[in-house]
């Protein structure tokens, strides 16, 4: 399986910046988990093979270019894009993302092929098909309701945890799972921030060595991400003293491979 956690932002020269201010990974050029900057950083290729996005909760930096990435295929399409989230998140981006004022309702428009956004809604803790891969969704402890997810594509087994502050069942569904190649995990906030943190539903490096001492076997690879780029460097630093092995934060537009 192969996964990037794709760019906010370019320097000058078109090259990533390390800095991620949005959430959107892409997994085998053609599934994306969130969509934060899915408009901004796929290839023309990639676009075209892109037709699941599974949201995982929908606060803006997690489907900000969601709009824009349908808008931006909309006469193109020969089949929707898929939408896959919970129900309570689809009402939600039914409701404050394509209300017909922030942007148009493409769930309710069509080009000379059909439908251009369906809505998939999945259950949590069940385990669901997206493209060639198999989810498993579980809730996480967020600003809103918020999952964390298990991808597998039958060969690795990569977990996301979203944005959560403490939490409990995704931790013990990692612990049933026979392999864990990889855990992406937020780190939001510096050790100093631990309230704001808490309040806004994020951990900070102290706060997930102690979510990923629940776990009662190390994940083989632990990626970072989801670190405010205000802080980072402090959080880098914070991240760097837990001295815990195989962890370290993940590179946007780097192609990682399990
Ligand atoms: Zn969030
Ligand atoms: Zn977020």
């Amino acid at each position: 399986m192969k996964i990037k956690l794709l760019p906010s932002t370019f320097d000058e020269r078109g090259r990533s910046r390390p800095e991620q201010r949005l959430t959107c990974y892409l997994v085998d050029d053609r599934v994306a988990l969130d969509a934060g900057s899915l408009a901004l950083a796929l290839t023309d290729p990639q676009r075209a093979a892109v037709r699941d996005v599974v949201v995982t909760h929908p606060h803006m930096d997690h489907v900000a270019t969601l709009p824009i990435f349908i808008d931006d295929l909309f006469s193109q399409l020969t089949s929707p894009v898929r939408v896959h989230a919970t129900d309570e998140v689809c009402e939600m981006l039914r409701g404050d993302l394509f209300n017909g004022t922030l942007y148009p309702r493409f769930h309710e428009l069509e080009n000379e092929h059909g439908r251009v956004l369906e809505f998939a809604p999945f259950e949590t803790g069940q385990e669901f098909g997206v493209a060639h891969l198999r989810l498993t969704a579980v809730p996480v402890h967020h600003a809103v309701p918020t999952v964390g997810l298990v991808v597998s594509d039958g060969g690795a087994t990569v977990a996301f945890s979203s944005d959560t502050s403490q939490t409990e069942e995704f931790w013990s569904a990692l612990d049933r799972l026979p392999r864990l190649d990889a855990l992406c995990v937020e780190s939001s906030f510096p050790n100093s921030m631990r309230e704001l943190a808490r309040v806004s539903g994020h951990l900070t490096p102290e706060t997930l060595a102690a979510e990923l001492s629940k776990l009662s076997r190390a994940p083989a690879e632990i990626l970072v991400v989801h670190i405010k780029p205000s802080f980072r460097e402090t959080i880098l630093a914070e991240l760097e003293a837990l001295e815990i092995a195989n962890l370290s934060a993940m590179e946007t537009g780097r192609v990682y491979e399990w």
